[in-house]
């Protein structure tokens, strides 16, 4: 019996020649600093603007405002090397941000943002999180208060990726406190080099994704100009909701991109590791659970094949990008536990790259809005 070998069907060869740039870029620039970016809790400076010349930043934005002129698939090809080499890197923050200026912004908003975004000299940030509102997105308390030409916005925010290095920052803030649940929400963008009363937290030391800047914000009269207004006023809620697919998506993107790769790598660790006189590839065990893994990580894949392709034919609803984001993560939290399992007291340790999947792979369920909150969105749809 032959065996085909499934290939997506957005990939095609002008893909496979970017794919090879972005792993070689990510081998060469990325790969050997990973022990330094996790001590210090965030990338080097430059990694921002060596990954902008490389044209990792931004690759599905068009080229008219600095962008690589691709789609999401572009996006798909970096995310999943990034995934794949073990580099927990804020790019994909960078694209979503990106991705709500080009939606909402003005032409002079997206002329003067996101050529800096894709070079790498702007550095996004979105921040909706607060201590007191997670989930419950409707209890954002950061305040946006207008005076004349500027509005002055108070509050804090908490859990921020790209936080500290952010020197443009997308916030959720009330614009009219007094709306009740969602209303009166507004998304404005601060330049954080630009104003006073801006500053944020030491970085969190997370459990896993160390690599990654996390951090609290906190404003105290920031004063911006109206026109940092993106979109318009007391819509925030609706153009985050219409956002968020791009976010969720590309979530289960690096979910499947680090399930493929845990499989992997644990296939090739238990054919070499000898127990009991054999390989534990030959117990029925091993071969059954990675047998398991392998399959659903399959199913995984040609769901979010078919999600990636809904998507660039701007096809790809809320309902649907909250499964993937609920399932993918699942079935990579799933798979990753079998697989340290199968590693053995190797799994456990730091140096092994399937321990650092372990840890990093948690959070998936967390940020993007949780699980649950996918469920009921799924559950609302019945
Ligand atoms: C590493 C990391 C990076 C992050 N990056 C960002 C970022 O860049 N920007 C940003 O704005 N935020 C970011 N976040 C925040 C993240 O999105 C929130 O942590 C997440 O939305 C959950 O909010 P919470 O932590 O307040 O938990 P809570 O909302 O308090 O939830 C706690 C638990 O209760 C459950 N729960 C809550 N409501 C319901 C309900 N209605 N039904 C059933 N269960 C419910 C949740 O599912 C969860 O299990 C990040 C978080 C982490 C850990």
């Amino acid at each position: 019996m032959s065996r085909t070998t499934y290939q997506s069907s957005w990939m095609n060869e002008e893909l496979q020649l970017f794919r090879k740039t972005v792993r070689q870029f990510v081998q060469d620039e990325f790969v050997p600093h990973q022990a330094l970016w996790r001590e210090q809790h965030g990338p080097d400076p430059d990694a921002w603007t060596t990954s902008g010349k490389a044209g990792l930043l931004l690759p599905d934005v068009p080229e008219e405002y600095g962008g690589g002129g691709g789609t999401f698939a572009h996006e798909t090809v970096v995310i999943e090397e990034l995934a794949k080499a073990g580099v927990s890197f804020g790019s994909g923050v960078q694209s979503i941000v990106g991705h709500y200026i080009l939606a909402f912004g003005t032409e002079e908003q997206k002329r003067e943002w996101l050529p800096k975004m894709c070079s790498g000299e702007l550095v996004a940030a979105i921040a909706m999180t607060e201590p007191g509102a997670g989930s419950d997105l409707a209890g954002v308390k950061t305040s946006a208060r207008r005076e004349g030409d500027e509005y002055i916005i108070n509050g804090s925010k908490t859990f921020i990726t790209n936080g500290r290095r952010a020197n443009l920052v997308c916030v959720a803030v009330k614009t009219n406190p007094a709306a009740a649940g969602f209303h009166g929400m507004s998304l404005i963008v601060v330049e954080t080099k630009r104003v006073s009363g801006y500053s944020t937290g030491s970085a969190f030391d997370k459990v896993g994704m160390n690599g990654l800047d996390t951090c609290e914000m906190f404003f105290s009269d920031v004063r911006v100009p109206v026109a940092n207004l993106l979109g318009s006023e007391g819509k925030g809620f609706s153009q985050m909701v219409q956002q968020l697919p791009y976010e969720r998506l590309s979530i289960g993107v690096s979910a499947v991109a680090m399930s493929e790769q845990a499989v992997a790598i644990t296939a090739k660790y238990v054919k070499e590791r000898i127990a009991f006189g054999k390989p534990l590839l030959d117990f029925q065990n091993t071969r059954f659970k990675l047998a398991e893994c392998k399959t659903e990580v399959q199913i995984g894949r040609v769901f979010l094949d078919h999600c990636i392709e809904r998507f660039i034919a701007s096809q790809l609803d809320a309902v649907t990008a909250a499964m993937a984001k609920y399932w993918l993560t699942e079935c990579q939290c799933r798979v990753v536990d079998v697989c340290v399992q199968l590693h053995g007291g190797y799994g456990y340790m730091a140096e092994y790259p399937i321990a650092r999947m372990w840890t990093d792979s948690r959070v998936q369920r967390i940020y993007g809005g949780t699980n649950e909150i996918m469920k009921e969105m799924i559950g609302y749809s019945l």
